[in-house]
């Protein structure tokens, strides 16, 4: 480079006419007229468009001329006001562009596998393996500099509010967060292994413990799960813990800490305090844990109708101890067989066994199931739905589980069909009154429906391990929209709570001395009543962000196949690595294209013999 910088492209404008500058920055397009070459330089800023004439300069002319897309150049010249008729009102600087009057190549490009554009419609595991071309895109760097902003102002907010940040270690002993852990092998320490952290969980408590107070942390969290579209293996949390506190307190921060993230974000003013609903009303009204209340298109319990209705069907669910729920998918009374049919299979994923329905005519109520209801009954139904002419009400007849989680689930599909979901409201709702556990069918046992160290609230610790069900959890999810943005609880801090609770999930006492030995220990040496949160931070900025991919928000994710396409990780090591570390590889990933196949080694069944 032949001399400093003085300004980035993007921030210069008319106030700069008359001024010599100096840029850097990669060419983005080139148009040749013949007599003038122009060139738009973009840096992260944005795009100024340099003029270059053999009038002004010979030399740079001739540079001008070879200069290609995604050479990095540096370029001096004098900020002119366009000539009028030509300014470009798409662009920050379109009054303006620069006579160059020297330029010097500071490195070449090949062509690039795509355009640097924001609208370019490229696969995105090109996008991926080529992150550094992806990353130019003015798309992803404004949504890089977002993130950067938000955790600033996260970092500022909590700092003016006592919380220190505190880092927990990246290898160290399994936290349950409910997923699968990632391994590490301890090479000094054969057949022994470190798992990266599922959360700071156990670190953040022990900090509490240690009398920091107020704990906070941006962190890398790990967990090993099968990858959805919005899941990555490794993510980021606002993590928090504070002590002597109770649930409102950690709510009320919480709620002001994402007021300020959107007031510095998005200049909005968010209303507070957020609403707030119970695990079972979500659950009755909106069949999921996660409600999105921007719309209605409630669940309706018919349970004590389909009780004395001649339906054998739904009589049977209820005398089984199911329920019969509906919604009333207003409007929808013209759909064809077709389109219920698709909500029926719809509906199937979430295990419901068939959908019931009855469209409400002018003329009377249509449906297969009609002549099995008396006349008030259809009433009673018609009145409990507030149906009119035009309506069509969908039921299911299940276990109270199968028949919210179904109908939650067709509302939203529904509501998205109809399109009735109104895009630019901010639905904030606490979560609260969770049960503290849940029977899990497969482990046959009962388990944490948070993490095992959430306190029960204190009249139902009794229950812990006679009525394990009935214990509900000091415990708080908020929701945006029906996206679960952050979860947290009050934490039990008594040695004899976390036993009992340890008990009720099924650990012995040796196996919760192996695992959690440490910490039942430490809450013996004055253990300060404390709780906390933490909010997914990759989530947030997709919300902030208004994007929908959450690869888009991380400069370096994975894919849903869990693979860095840039550096090509997870990837075989040689024999000698592994020897090192004491460990023997019995299969090997066989990829062909988007297949992904293992196969195993000899070793494997011979070992099996
Ligand atoms: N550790 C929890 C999680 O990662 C959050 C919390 O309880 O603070 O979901």
């Amino acid at each position: 480079m032949k001399d400093k910088r003085t300004h980035h492209c993007g921030e210069l404008s008319t106030d700069n006419i008359g001024e010599k500058v100096v840029l850097m920055g990669w060419v983005q397009r080139r148009r040749d007229h013949g007599g003038l070459i122009f060139l738009d330089l973009r840096d992260r800023s944005g795009i100024v468009q340099v003029v270059f004439s053999p009038e002004e300069s010979e030399d740079a002319f001739k540079v001008a001329e070879t200069a290609r897309s995604e050479w990095v150049l540096e370029v001096i010249g004098e900020v002119k006001r366009r000539p009028s008729g030509t300014e470009n009102p798409k662009i920050a600087t379109g009054e303006i562009e620069v006579y160059a009057s020297d330029v010097i190549v500071l490195n070449r490009s090949k062509t690039p596998p795509f355009y640097i554009e924001d609208n370019i419609d490229v696969d995105e595991n090109l996008r991926l393996k080529y992150r550094y071309l992806d990353l130019r895109r003015h798309k992803m760097q404004n949504i890089m500099m977002l993130r950067h902003r938000a955790a600033k102002a996260v970092r500022d907010f909590l700092d003016e509010n006592g919380f220190l940040e505190i880092e927990t270690p990246i290898l160290t002993k399994s936290t349950p967060e409910g997923a699968r852990d990632f391994l590490v092998p301890s090479r000094l320490n054969p057949g022994e292994f470190y798992a990266l952290p599922q959360s700071p969980q156990i670190f953040k408590q022990i900090l509490m413990l240690a009398g920091m107070e107020r704990y906070f942390q941006i962190v890398r969290c790990f967990r090993d799960e099968d990858l959805r579209a919005d899941r990555q293996p490794e993510f980021t949390q606002i993590d928090m813990e504070m002590s002597f506190v109770v649930l409102e307190d950690v709510i009320g921060l919480s709620e002001k800490m994402i007021c300020h993230l959107y007031k510095k974000i998005k200049g909005v003013d968010l209303q507070r305090p957020f609403a707030v609903i119970s695990y079972r009303e979500a659950k009755d009204r909106f069949g999921t844990d996660k409600p999105d209340m921007r719309f209605g298109m409630e669940l309706k319990d018919i349970s004590e109708i389909a009780k004395k209705c001649s339906f054998k069907v739904f009589n049977n669910v209820v005398k089984n101890n199911g329920v019969v729920k509906g919604i009333n998918a207003k409007g929808c009374a013209h759909f064809s067989r077709k389109e219920i049919d698709d909500l029926t299979a719809y509906a199937a994923i979430y295990q419901a066994k068939g959908l019931a329905y009855l469209i409400i005519t002018e003329n009377g109520i249509k449906s297969p199931i009609a002549k099995f209801f008396t006349e008030e009954e259809l009433f009673e139904i018609v009145k409990t739905f507030d149906a009119k002419a035009g309506d069509l009400l969908l039921f299911v007849a299940d276990t109270y589980e199968i028949a919210t989680t179904a109908l939650g689930a067709l509302r939203i599909h529904l509501a998205e069909k109809l399109d009735i979901i109104p895009k630019d409201v901010l639905n904030f709702v606490w979560v609260v009154d969770f049960p503290l556990l849940e029977y899990d069918e497969e482990e046959k046992r009962y388990v944490a429906v948070h993490h095992p160290f959430t306190a029960p609230v204190d009249e139902d610790i009794e229950y812990l391990l006679t009525e394990p069900y009935r214990v509900r959890a000091k415990a708080y999810d908020l929701v945006l929209n029906g996206v679960e943005i952050g979860g947290g609880s009050i934490r039990i801090h008594k040695r004899d709570v976390q036993e009992k609770l340890f008990k009720a999930i099924g650990l012995s006492g040796q196996e919760a001395k192996e695992k959690f030995g440490f910490m039942l220990e430490a809450f013996e040496f004055g253990a300060p009543p404390h709780g906390g949160i933490a909010f997914g931070f990759d989530r947030l900025i997709m919300l902030l962000a208004d994007t929908e991919n959450i690869r888009d928000v991380i400069a370096f994710p994975k894919t849903s196949s869990g693979r860095c396409l840039l550096t090509e990780a997870p990837s075989s090591v040689d024999e000698q690595q592994l020897k090192e570390l004491y460990i023997k590889s019995f299969g090997r990933t066989i990829r062909t294209g988007d297949k992904l196949n293992v196969e195993l080694k000899e070793e494997s069944s011979k070992t099996e013999e």
